[in-house]
């Protein structure tokens, strides 16, 4: 299934989607003057290209990536690429996967593979095969416009996700957002990007907003993909800004950069990976693949953090997330927080789901206002084993 890239047209590349980290790698494939493709965000489409040509019971992310690979080839990108990592999980096998099936729908693209655990030298082994060439100095500006534009994403979805809960009119924090998306878009050098950061505040700073809201705080976790893209999880952050919810993520692009790409001498502070260990360890002793290390930790964190809640998002199938929600009745006796654990795959019904979540944060507000009358709230302080 390889194509022929022997022309002087600028190669077009393509990755899957997860949220926003398309305008990172876009960045990155720009400065090394490849052409990103980004094919149509993942929609009811993609789902069931994936769905079609999948096994079964696999997880949902596995088809809706197969479904963006499809779409991308179809609209012309010459590589498709992946990210891969070896592990207890199937990601490890989704890469054969997915190129097997590819072959085997007769798909011309070339498929390339993005180790994760091997770092930067991973990410600029990447640069060479897909632009042919080995510029040191290339490739350091572009991957550090790649990592600073998946920092800058981060920092703007927790400034929408804070006025989106506190918006007066319904909509208006995520049409600021998108404005300021362009901003992220339009800049590939530091200056400009130094200069993208005050111009989001200030497009941000126009939500008009109820800042004396009484608002709910709820922490999201689960696995990464579901957790960081918005088809899979139903835009579940903008149902929940809907009733006055402002969510924290710690399972983000940039958490798990700082974890498995940027070298230990540039970060600053515990990862999240190390607050993984640190926190779980009373539950969970080792890592059992995807993300349930950081899920068990993150219901403890969450406590001790004074969240109203936390919500777990899980694939169908996804051995390493039914581990961490079979542990967290164990954890009930030292963490007194309400946890939500949701299910999704391409069967999950809207209707079912949204009430689900109104249910969650009637139960949150109740519990809230529960524990602001009670003289006694010393008892829902933090009890964890920590
Ligand atoms: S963590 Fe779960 S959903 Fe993600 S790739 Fe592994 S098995 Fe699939």
């Amino acid at each position: 299934m390889s194509k022929d890239n022997t022309t002087n047209q600028k190669k077009k590349v393509s990755f899957p989607h997860m949220g926003t980290v398309s305008y990172a790698w876009s960045a990155a494939l720009r400065i090394i003057g490849c052409e990103p493709y980004v094919e149509p965000y993942t929609s009811k489409k993609t789902l069931s290209l994936g769905t079609k040509h999948s096994p079964e019971a696999i997880c949902i992310p596995y088809k809706l990536i197969l479904g963006n690979f499809i779409e991308a080839i179809e609209g012309g990108a010459d590589y498709v690429a992946m990210i891969t990592s070896p592990g207890c999980c199937r990601l490890g096998e989704y890469g054969k996967c997915i190129s097997n099936a590819l072959r085997d729908l007769g798909y011309e693209a070339n498929y390339v593979e993005m180790q994760l655990y091997d770092g930067i030298k991973g990410m600029y082994n990447f640069l060479k095969t897909v632009s042919g060439k080995n510029n040191l100095f290339l490739f350091s500006r572009a991957i550090i416009i790649g990592i600073t534009k998946a920092f800058m994403l981060d920092s703007l979805e927790n400034l929408l996700s804070y006025y989106r809960a506190r918006e007066i009119h319904f909509g208006d924090a995520e049409k600021h957002y998108k404005k300021a998306l362009k901003y992220i878009d339009e800049n590939d050098t530091l200056l400009g990007l130094k200069k993208a950061k005050k111009q989001i505040k200030e497009e941000m700073q126009k939500v008009e907003i109820d800042a004396k809201r009484d608002v709910l705080h709820v922490d999201i976790t689960g696995e990464i993909y579901v957790v960081n893209d918005e088809f899979s999880n139903q835009n579940i952050e903008r149902e929940l800004g809907r009733m006055g919810v402002q969510v924290r993520r710690s399972l983000t692009l940039t958490s798990f950069l700082k974890d498995a790409i940027i070298p230990k001498i540039f970060r600053k502070g515990e990862t999240h990976l190390q607050r993984a260990f640190r926190l779980a360890k009373p539950y969970l002793m080792r890592d059992i693949g995807g993300d349930s290390l950081e899920c068990v930790s993150d219901v403890v964190y969450a406590q001790k953090k004074g969240a109203d809640g936390i919500i777990h998002l899980s694939p169908f199938t996804c051995m390493p997330e039914i581990m961490s929600q079979n542990i967290f009745p164990a954890m009930r006796e030292d963490c007194d927080i309400p946890i939500l654990a949701l299910i999704m795959d391409e069967q999950t019904g809207r209707a079912g789901y949204i009430t689900r979540i109104e249910a969650f944060v009637d139960l949150m507000r109740r519990r809230k206002r529960k524990i602001q009358l009670s003289e006694n709230n010393s008892e829902s302080t933090d009890k964890c084993k920590v």
